[in-house]
């Protein structure tokens, strides 16, 4: 049971003493980099068992306290979310579809056995969060606020059951343009050696656990030359996956869009839904089904595929030069980004910049 959910839920804020002056806070947004710096404030909310989700609270961002047998400390039990906040022309602040956020963060939070935030109380904490600390959703081109919410079993307790005590909590990142200079196409490389998720396992969730495990492989790209990994199914290591923290597609010849299949053991990311929309929305036809390694090595060959991308809420589109495994290579790194890649990246960022009008209702103003 979630226990009485007690609607609304009131936020108590303690402002920060501590908070960054203006000229620090701005010579930090000039330059974020990626995960590095974090606002002033975070957001947090318990729940017990026994009260369901209580204690909502703006805090001063800082160090929390842990006891040493809290079981996500030991068993992992712990899920997450990635969202941004784009500042428009006008100084306005929105969010990309947080509604997907939080409904994907009370999907995970089932796979872990872990208490369901009501959709409200996340899209309130954006809200409460984004009050306090607005000044740090930065203006410069494809910079943003990201914004990580986290939910983490605090119960101290040895034995390996679903906690009875849980912090959801919310802290956000100013991000920098992720590709300076223009999009940058990346070179892959497909882990044949290491599985992210298995059947019946929990790979459709947004675990910690699902990363750490991806860490190994991750590594093993890098020393290939590779930016990032792409996993194959566990089961015939046969089929496209996933990177580590991003989906993946293909474009034929005739612009169709090829993506694998909501499977169960891939993240049903909100970027490649909406891609799919926007590409349908163009006249392209959509295939979501399994794509066999084969298909693409063979098809990259005869010019039947003629584009590849990632994507994902970090990077939104990144276009993938070339793919590189123990026993071949599909492309090189210098193959440029692609037709289609280059336009759904910008129609999808004029889209959430408000350069562009929003025919879907994507956008939510916080
Ligand atoms: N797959 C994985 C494993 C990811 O971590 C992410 C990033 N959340 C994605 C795909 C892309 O999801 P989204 O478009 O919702 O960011």
């Amino acid at each position: 049971s979630d226990g009485p959910a007690a609607f609304p839920l009131a936020f108590r804020t303690t402002p920060s003493t501590a908070a960054k002056a203006d000229a620090e806070r701005e010579a930090i947004l000039a330059d974020p980099g990626f995960g590095k710096h974090f606002t002033d404030h975070m957001v947090e909310i318990i729940w017990t068992i026994a009260d369901g989700w209580h204690d909502a609270a703006v805090v001063p961002y800082g160090p929390i306290s842990l006891d040493p047998a809290a079981s996500v400390l030991h068993y992992a039990q712990e899920i997450f979310e990635g969202l941004k906040a784009y500042r428009h022309a006008d100084g306005s602040v929105w969010t990309f579809r947080p509604d997907m956020n939080a409904l994907r963060l009370q999907r995970s939070a089932v796979r872990l056995a872990l208490p369901q935030l009501p959709e409200e109380y996340f899209l309130e904490s954006l809200r409460q969060l984004l009050a306090v600390d607005a000044s740090w959703v930065p203006s410069a081109p494809e910079t943003s606020l990201y914004l990580r919410p986290f939910m983490i079993a605090s119960e101290s307790f040895l034995g390996v059951r679903a906690a009875h005590k849980v912090d959801y909590r919310l802290i956000a990142s100013p991000a920098g343009a992720y590709f300076h200079g223009g999009v940058t196409p990346v070179s892959i490389w497909l882990s044949t050696e290491y599985a992210r998720a298995g059947r019946g396992g929990t790979g459709a969730a947004k675990t910690g656990g699902n990363y750490a495990s991806s860490l190994l492989a991750q590594e093993d790209a890098y020393k290939q030359g590779c930016q990032q990994v792409l996993f194959l199914d566990s089961s015939e290591g046969k089929y496209l996956e996933e990177l580590g923290g991003m989906n993946i597609f293909l474009v034929r010849h005739d612009g169709t869009l090829v993506t694998p299949s909501i499977n169960g053991s891939i993240l049903e990311g909100i970027t490649r839904d909406s891609i799919i929309q926007l590409a349908k929305d163009r006249g392209h036809a959509v295939e979501e089904r399994p794509i066999a390694i084969d298909e693409w090595r063979d098809g990259w060959a005869s010019g039947e595929i003629v584009e590849a991308f990632a994507c994902g809420t970090a990077a939104v589109v990144t276009p993938i030069a070339a793919l590189k495994s123990k026993d071949f290579t599909i492309g090189d790194a210098s193959t440029p980004a692609g037709e289609f890649t280059i336009s759904i990246r910008q129609e999808l960022t004029d889209i959430q910049y408000g350069r562009k009008p929003d025919h879907h209702d994507w956008m939510v103003r916080l």
